[in-house]
């Protein structure tokens, strides 16, 4: 056996090794609160919802570790709508979204940047603990950066994995255990509550149970579910109405409030 083959073979046999050994368990910054500012639920709505929410979060600061994240909303929607009338393909859509969703992070680092709000696109990733460490609000793009590599949606023609995803992929990848969603209803309900208004709300419900449901419509990006079945690290979302002053500061100092879906 050459030098060169007995490396192979030491080299197969210590990845094995650490295949199974792997505990997954570096968690970055396990502390970090995690949260996604809705695209169409808050910032759409402009001055109205989207101060109120802000003064909330740069209240919560002084306590806690911030990491916002926008959403994409109307102008997505419109630019997905567009897209697909000229026959762009999935990771096209994905690249204009995500555009949007630039814009909307730009705006609230804006209205943030007095209270320390800073601008960090993806590739600014690993600068997210310094920042924290320095008192600022780092704000990412929410659309997850699969561009024009976006996967191929089980159903329909819009990008599966949009701005709830990359929330979730974030607080993942940092090792935090919750994330927080902030849109304009107070939780999840048995159907979407502006076209039912009979439909039931459910303050906490089991993943496996709410696949189980295969209900209509979701308040969340419904492929954030089979993703929650095989977190590491994230084990509860937690969605509230930001339209209420208080309830994203009752979530995030632990009180039961809005939905909780558990894994
Ligand atoms: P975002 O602004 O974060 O993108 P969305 O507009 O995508 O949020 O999703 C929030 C909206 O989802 C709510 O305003 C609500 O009208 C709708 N919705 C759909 N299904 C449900 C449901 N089962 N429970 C609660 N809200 C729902
Ligand atoms: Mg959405």
């Amino acid at each position: 056996m050459s030098k060169m083959d007995d490396l192979g073979t030491m080299m197969q046999d210590t990845l094995e090794e650490a295949v199974l050994n792997y505990k997954h368990d570096l968690r970055i910054l396990p502390n970090v609160k995690v949260m996604k500012m809705g695209g169409q639920s808050i910032t759409d709505r402009g001055r109205k919802a989207v101060f109120p929410i802000l003064d909330e979060i740069v209240t919560l600061k002084d306590e806690h570790d911030i990491i916002l994240t926008s959403g994409g909303g109307t102008r997505a929607r419109h630019s997905y709508q567009v897209g697909i009338d000229l026959n762009m393909p999935v990771g096209v859509l994905a690249e204009m979204g995500g555009a949007i969703t630039v814009q909307n992070a730009r705006l609230l680092q804006m209205v943030l940047a007095k209270h320390g709000g800073i601008f960090l696109d993806h590739l600014e990733f690993e600068k997210l603990p310094q920042f924290l460490r320095l008192g600022c609000i780092p704000i990412l793009p929410g659309m997850p950066p699969y561009s024009f590599w976006e996967d191929i949606p089980d159903f329909g023609s819009i990008p599966m994995h949009r701005t709830d995803c990359g929330a979730f992929f974030t607080a993942e990848a940092l090792g935090a255990d919750t994330v927080y969603f902030i849109k304009d209803e107070k939780g999840l309900y048995t159907d979407d509550p502006k076209k039912k208004p009979d439909a039931k709300f459910i303050p906490k419900i089991h993943v496996d149970e709410l696949i189980e449901m295969d209900l209509g419509d979701l308040i969340v990006e419904r492929v954030i579910l089979d993703y929650m079945k095989r977190s590491r690290f994230v084990k509860k979302l937690v969605i509230i109405d930001g339209m209420t002053k208080g309830e994203l500061t009752k979530a995030i100092n632990g009180e039961e409030t809005g939905t909780v879906i558990y894994a």
